[in-house]
């Protein structure tokens, strides 16, 4: 599986995010849009009722038989008509009125008789007398037509055609707000003598906005797709794992025929020791004073069917996926007395020297004593065989040191050397110098060192000889 790449998390992350974010601020647009037109159309309701009212009570003043005082007449309609400022009529060719008598006013009742409705003339600021045919007439305040707590929250500035020119009734949003979204509704009064054009203008300025809830949806979305992220990511892993291990396992089933090579090559060696002591045995059988001899034979070749059955069981467990080696601190100095013990035969037959330079400060090496056993072996082997018709005295030196927190091991000959050119291939199985050589021996010394977390490397030494150094980590209590 192609797992998620950073590029395409983050934009996944932009994408969801401004799809949230384009849902969110629609809708917001929606509620903002309702919330104007439903206000506009209310404030219009209101002041077209408004300007009906001043309409019929020009009509109730018109039926009056006695007509009242105007300014006891005023006082009393005030209350019920916020917007009337003044009043007043034509009686029998005089004007009687609460204000002074509007310029055009003969004319005005001259075109309000003819239209047979109530006609408008301007007046100072937001004012206008409302006159009908019947010489009478009302000053309306625009302004005062709604009190201050009836004009509705989403407004923003409102403005009427009146006869003299446009006039503000709300003034909310003296300048446009920056990258304001606009709305806006033209309508006239629904007042037949009052038909101004209303006008209603608001812009949704930045701070009405649905931040808060589109950062939350940001962090949201961040934390969904950091959720897919992490979680393709971790199948990903979980595959590249599983196909880690199968190419482990293939490459532990290549070396399956290394193994089986090598599984003869180790056991010819403890096989062959103990056909010559069972032989041996044999021979000394009858002879009551070789009984010890016989007894030594004997043991001798139970150790090495000892030895036979744990480098079957090490091969097995190298072969087995997931298998463990057992590291415990092993006691070098023993198994080296084991392997001079072993080899002290063969040693002197070559008249070999055999020295032990233990410098590695009473620490031990964390290993698996069976596999370090067989390490140690193979590398005398190979050092015997070197050493065979090397002239001179012929040394194999063994030492140990402690660096660091690593268990060093070598064992240096002062045979003849391993040629450069030799030198890279040594661990590749099958490179073999010798005649009847298999070549397997050290590839199965690096395979077992490797199991134990440890290295071996190989080396001329400066005085001649070669050298190989084994390199173990430190058993914890020892260091
Ligand atoms: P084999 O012993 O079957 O040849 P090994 O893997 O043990 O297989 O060794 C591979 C080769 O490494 C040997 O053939 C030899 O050329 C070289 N070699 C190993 N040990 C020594 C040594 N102590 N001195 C010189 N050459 C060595």
């Amino acid at each position: 599986m192609n797992p998620f790449s950073r590029r395409s998390a983050l934009l996944a992350w932009l994408a969801l995010s401004l799809a949230g974010g384009v849902w969110l601020f629609g809708q917001r647009l929606a509620e903002l849009n309702t919330r104007f037109y439903q206000d506009t159309s209310i404030t219009h309701r209101l002041l077209s009722q408004r300007a009906t009212q001043h309409e019929a009570v020009l009509a109730t003043l018109a039926l009056e038989a006695a007509p009242r005082e105007p300014a006891r007449l005023l006082a009393g309609l005030q209350p019920a008509l916020p917007g009337l400022v003044a009043l007043g009529r034509i009686q029998h060719g005089v004007w009687r009125g609460s204000a002074a008598p509007p310029p055009g006013l003969a004319a005005a009742v001259h075109r309000a008789s003819t239209l047979r409705h109530p006609v408008a003339l301007p007046a100072e600021q937001a004012r206008y007398w409302l006159v009908d045919g019947q010489g009478q007439a009302l000053l309306i305040d625009a302004d005062r037509l709604l009190a201050p707590d009836e004009w509705p929250a989403a407004l923003g500035n409102l403005t009427l055609q009146l006869p003299q020119g446009r006039v503000a009734l709300l003034h909310r949003q003296p300048n446009a707000p920056r990258f304001g979204w606009p709305q806006a509704v033209d309508k006239p009064l629904g007042a037949k003598s009052q038909p101004f054009p209303l006008q209603s203008r608001h812009e949704v300025g930045l701070a009405e906005w649905p931040w808060g809830r589109f950062a939350l949806w940001a962090v949201l979305a961040a934390l969904l797709v950091g959720a897919l992220y992490g979680w393709r990511q971790g199948r990903a892993n979980a595959a590249r794992e599983r196909e880690r291990a199968r190419l482990a396992r293939v490459a532990r089933l290549n070396t399956l025929g290394e193994m089986a090579a090598g599984l003869a090559h180790e056991l010819n060696q403890p096989l062959t020791a103990i056909l010559a002591h069972v032989r041996a045995a044999e021979r000394l059988l009858d002879d009551e004073d070789e009984r010890d001899t016989v007894r030594q034979a004997l043991q001798t070749s139970a150790a090495q069917a000892r030895r036979a059955a744990d480098i079957i069981a090490r091969l097995r467990a190298l072969v087995e996926p997931g298998a463990r080696t057992r590291a415990e601190p092993v006691d070098v100095d023993a198994l080296l007395g084991s392997l001079r013990f072993l080899l002290g035969p063969e040693l002197a037959e070559r008249r070999i020297a055999l020295s032990w330079h233990d410098e590695s400060e009473a620490t031990r090496p964390l290993a698996d004593p069976v596999a370090l056993e067989q390490i140690v072996h193979n590398l005398l082997g190979n050092a015997i065989e070197a050493l065979l018709g090397a002239p001179g005295e012929r040394r194999i030196t063994v030492s140990a040191r402690r660096d660091a927190d690593r268990y060093r091991l070598s064992v240096a000959d002062n045979g003849p050397g391993i040629p450069p050119e030799h030198l890279p291939h040594l661990f590749e199985p099958f490179f073999t110098t010798r005649d009847g050589g298999l070549g397997l021996g050290l590839p199965l010394c690096e395979t077992l060192a490797g199991a134990m977390d440890g290295r071996l490397t190989a080396a001329n030494a400066p005085a001649g000889g070669a050298c190989f150094t084994l390199s173990l980590p430190l058993a914890k209590g020892a260091q």
